[in-house]
């Protein structure tokens, strides 16, 4: 039986799996891929089960009563849905002008959708409105990157580097139950592990030293070990003289965080911040990896370029076995945020409001420069405009399901419902797909063509082993129908090698440059790094010699703790924060119709410590109310002595009464347009009668 080797459909790992279809039944087993070695998580072992599984869209849905969302769904054919969505289309542009007509994409759509998707918007809907989830996902560390180092690759060199390292500093990254396969490469290591986590995660039990930082106070904890550092004389001074700028200042800034004051903020004991400094100071080899728990806020950039200061400082990143990344979590969330499905770029990582960009693209495109829109509004600010003047009426929606993955939810719901015209395409019924007039059933990852790019900037091969099922079509079919009838088929193709070549040509002499990168060239390499440019190999650990910025070198940027975590007060007392389990992936659409992965997860547990509990009468298991300044989410209590007594955590991959985001901030990081998820006020209750 031939088997098809592809990857896992969820997480940046992009674990290597092979397929063998017998007599229509499709089985999975683990491949022998240099990022999992062999080794799958409970998600991968089980994604198969997404194919055939009863919930499978077979059939476009439209609305029985055309413009009624409160009518019920039935099946339609292809033509009916996309001329109903163009017509709303054409409606809204007429009305309301281009910008009128939004598009929302998706970490996980493949480098390929992610292209054509930011081309559709530009080209044929000729619109500035689209944007999508990595907003929510990666945007500070991207931030942050390109700041720095004038680039963003979220690991800047490869995954095997990390089991050479002596000394791992973990930031908010819990990735023994988000990537365990990723496990392998910390166990390698024989040093110390420090992991910064404000509970005790599957992760901080492995640690060498745990510190659990208040959440939204990372940034005081990095610099404050900044400080140590300098003060034990173990800056790499020669390294920040040859290789970095800005220095000076940010020293200066640094002594308004001395170890007493940056305890009293983070309630991280001085003796702990000592340890950690001497541990980083004096390893010969040491790496920083933050993720979502100390990016997802509102000063999310300036804390993610704290951390890259100390490891400039160190003189880490370039250097084998060293340096400084930031874990992706969606599956394309990579190649996702460089193809131009971001409000403020172009492919190739480039800026849309640069002029040399624009017409590189332009030509490309086979259009004038000054036919491309600028930049438009970051993904939050999209959704809460919807339906007001000036903001988006009508909204396509791609791989996203911002209905539980958006924060604040009630008002975004709201948002959606005061929407014109909404359509949604995705392999399930999503609670963002119930709420539209259109739904367009999608292809899957065993049943289509194209390439991912995970977290250490490797471009992988995602390669169909079936059909899809029924009438589901793969989004690039979606794009083309749609521009087609808009009169703008002539752009587009529909075949994923055809996009792909286009896509290079687009990406060349970009920051991620893919132009040497072929399908082919994936095959006979196992995945190809960008930076690729044509006729070159792609380059696996970057800034060796020196940084893609205009002189060279990485830049400090001297970064200040804001108090931007919501008020607490005595209605609001505690801290919540969010996050993921070893069995759910994102928004749970996928995930929560899985059986195996559902088990004992039918209402998510709210993690409190026992202190919490006890002084609201909750035991273990009872039914809880968390209430915040915006919302209400039912949860069963689990009490951990691990987590911090002031903070309580829950998971955010459910929506309805236990959806997480009811309750989170839609406050935004300047820079990066993140969302606070990760720290917000809450109001804890025992639910007597639940
Ligand atoms: Fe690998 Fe991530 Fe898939 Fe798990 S979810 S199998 S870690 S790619």
């Amino acid at each position: 039986m031939p088997s098809t080797t592809t990857h896992c459909p969820y997480c940046s790992l992009q674990c290597g799996i092979s397929l063998e279809v017998r007599n229509g039944e499709v089985s999975l087993s683990p491949a022998d891929f240099p990022t999992n070695r062999g080794g799958l998580c409970v998600k991968g072992w089980t994604a198969a089960e997404l194919l055939d599984h009863p919930d499978r869209l077979l059939a476009p849905l439209v609305r029985t009563v055309p413009g009624d969302r409160r009518s019920p769904f039935r099946a339609a054919g292809w033509d009916e849905a996309l001329d109903r969505t163009v017509e709303a289309i054409t409606a809204s542009q007429e009305r309301y002008g281009r910008d009128s007509v939004g598009c929302f994409g998706g970490g996980g759509l493949t480098n390929e959708k992610a292209y054509l998707l930011g081309k559709f918007a530009r080209v044929a809907l000729r619109t500035a409105s689209i944007d999508y989830n990595g907003r929510f996902c990666m945007s500070s560390a991207a931030t942050a990157a390109n700041r720095a180092f004038g680039v963003d690759r979220g690991l800047p060199f490869p995954l095997a580097d990390v089991a050479r390292t002596q000394v791992l500093l973990l930031a908010g990254s819990n990735l023994a139950d988000t990537m365990p396969p990723a496990m392998q490469y910390l166990n390698e290591r024989g040093g110390g592990l420090i992991v910064v986590d404000p509970r005790t995660s599957a992760t901080a039990k492995a640690a060498t030293v745990h510190l659990r930082p208040v959440p939204g106070t990372d940034l005081v904890l990095a610099n404050g070990l900044l400080h140590l550092v300098l003060r034990a004389g173990h800056a790499d001074l020669a390294y920040i003289a040859a290789r970095t700028t800005g220095f000076d200042e940010v020293r200066a800034g640094l002594t308004a965080y001395w170890p007493d004051r940056v305890e009293r903020v983070t309630g991280v004991p001085v003796e702990d911040l000592e340890r950690v400094a001497e541990m980083l100071g004096t390893a010969a080899s040491a790496m920083i990896l933050t993720a979502r728990g100390a990016e997802q806020h509102s000063q999310g950039s300036d804390t993610a370029q704290a951390f890259v200061n100390l490891a400039l400082a160190l003189g880490l990143p370039g250097r084998p076995g060293s340096g400084y990344g930031s874990i992706t979590g969606q599956g394309n969330g990579q190649g996702g945020r460089e193809h131009g499905q971001k409000a403020d770029q172009l492919p190739g990582y480039r800026r849309i409001d640069d002029p040399a960009a624009r017409a590189h693209v332009a030509a490309v495109w086979g259009v004038a420069p000054e036919e491309l829109p600028g930049p438009g509004l970051s993904a939050q600010e999209m959704l809460s405009g919807m339906g007001r003047d000036g903001g988006v009426r009508a909204l396509l929606v791609f791989a996203s399901n911002v209905v539980v993955s958006a924060p604040d939810r009630d008002r975004v719901l709201d948002r959606l419902r005061a929407l014109d015209f909404l359509a949604v395409s995705d392999m399930f019924l999503s609670e963002t797909a119930m709420e539209a007039d259109v739904v367009f059933p999608t292809a899957q990852w065993a049943e289509e063509e194209g390439t991912m790019t995970n977290l250490e900037g490797r471009v992988v091969r995602r390669r169909p082993a079936r059909v899809p099922p029924g009438q589901a079509r793969d989004d690039l079919q979606l794009i083309t129908a749609l521009a087609r009838r808009l009169g703008r088929g002539a752009y587009f193709s529909a075949d994923a090698r055809e996009v792909f070549q286009e896509l290079r040509r687009a990406s060349s002499g970009g920051a991620a440059d893919y132009g040497g990168i072929t399908y082919e060239r994936i095959e006979a390499e196992q995945g190809v790094f960008w930076p690729c440019p044509e006729g070159e190999t792609g380059v696996a650990r970057m800034f060796t010699d020196r940084f893609p910025t205009a002189d060279g070198r990485a830049r400090f940027v001297r970064v200040e703790h804001r108090d931007a975590t919501e008020r607490l007060d005595a209605e609001f007392p505690y801290v919540l924060t969010t996050g993921r389990l070893m069995r759910q992936y994102q928004s749970g659409t996928q995930t929560r119709r899985i059986a195996a992965l559902t088990q004992g997860d039918a209402v998510p547990s709210a993690e409190m410590h026992p202190d919490l509990a006890r002084r609201h009468g909750i035991g273990a298991g009872d039914a809880v109310e968390l209430r915040t300044r915006r919302g209400r989410a039912l949860f069963a209590a689990e009490l951990a002595d691990g987590i911090r007594p002031d903070t309580v955590f829950v998971p955010f991959h459910w929506g309805g009464e236990s959806g997480a985001n009811a309750l989170t901030d839609p406050s935004l990081d300047p820079l990066s347009r993140m969302p606070a998820f990760k720290a917000c006020a809450v109001a804890v209750r025992k639910v007597e009668d639940p």
